[in-house]
């Protein structure tokens, strides 16, 4: 079976080809149809399974099919594993002219803040330094938020970024779509999948 099987576009078959993988993993066959109909998600994955184009894969379809301002974020509990998921974006989508941009603690504050003023597609970063831009960065809203991604949440309660997630969350329109993705499924987790999602469909492998 191809991407093209899971309703993937030819654009987007072409990309991953381009990245010599020829066939979705596991993760991938499970998630990707749900989240191209809409679908909230929960998915119990872990690093290594393809998670991470999992959710970038539909994200940039439904980009393609209608050109959107600010669309989705992620948020990642570690600097590394947010560069990786903004230059997963960046390798799949830079045909089709995607911006994105990667807020993270310990760099520049001023140049995250020039290319939030360019008006990224995707904004990928760590909860502390996300919250501190929607405080501090003029013009840095979420209110045409569409896709929201928290990636390794049982990751990102651990490292007590709740306060930071709280705000964040406050800031992010009801009616979007909601893909949280979890190695464990903890009890903290599960109270965040009841505050942020609705009806999920759950993807486990
Ligand atoms: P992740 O679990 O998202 O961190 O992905 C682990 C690795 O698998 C990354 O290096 C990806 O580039 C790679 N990868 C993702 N999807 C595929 C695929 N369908 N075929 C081959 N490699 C893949």
């Amino acid at each position: 079976m191809g991407f093209g099987d899971l309703g993937v576009c030819d654009q987007l078959v072409k990309a991953c080809l381009a990245l010599g993988w020829k066939e979705p993993t596991p993760i991938q066959t499970e998630a990707i149809p749900l989240a191209l109909a809409g679908k909230d998600i929960i998915g119990l994955a872990q690093t290594g399974s393809g998670k991470t184009a999992a959710f970038v894969i539909p994200i940039l379809q439904v980009l393609l099919e209608k050109s959107h301002p600010f669309f989705a974020s992620v948020l990642s509990p570690t600097r590394e594993l947010a560069i990786q998921i903004g230059q997963q974006f960046e390798a799949m989508g830079s045909g089709i002219g995607l911006k994105c941009a990667v807020v993270v603690g310990g760099v520049d504050v001023m140049s995250e803040m020039i290319a939030l003023g360019k008006g990224p597609h995707i904004v990928v970063g760590t909860p502390g330094r996300f919250a501190f831009h929607l405080a501090n960065t003029k013009g840095f809203n979420l209110r045409s938020l569409k896709f929201l991604v928290l990636d390794e949440a049982d990751r990102l309660l651990d490292l007590d970024f709740e306060k930071e997630m709280d705000e964040i969350l406050k800031a992010i329109p009801r009616e979007r779509q909601t893909l949280l993705y979890s190695a464990t499924m903890t009890s903290k987790v599960a109270k965040l999948q009841r505050a942020c999602l609705r009806n999920p469909a759950k993807v486990e492998v």
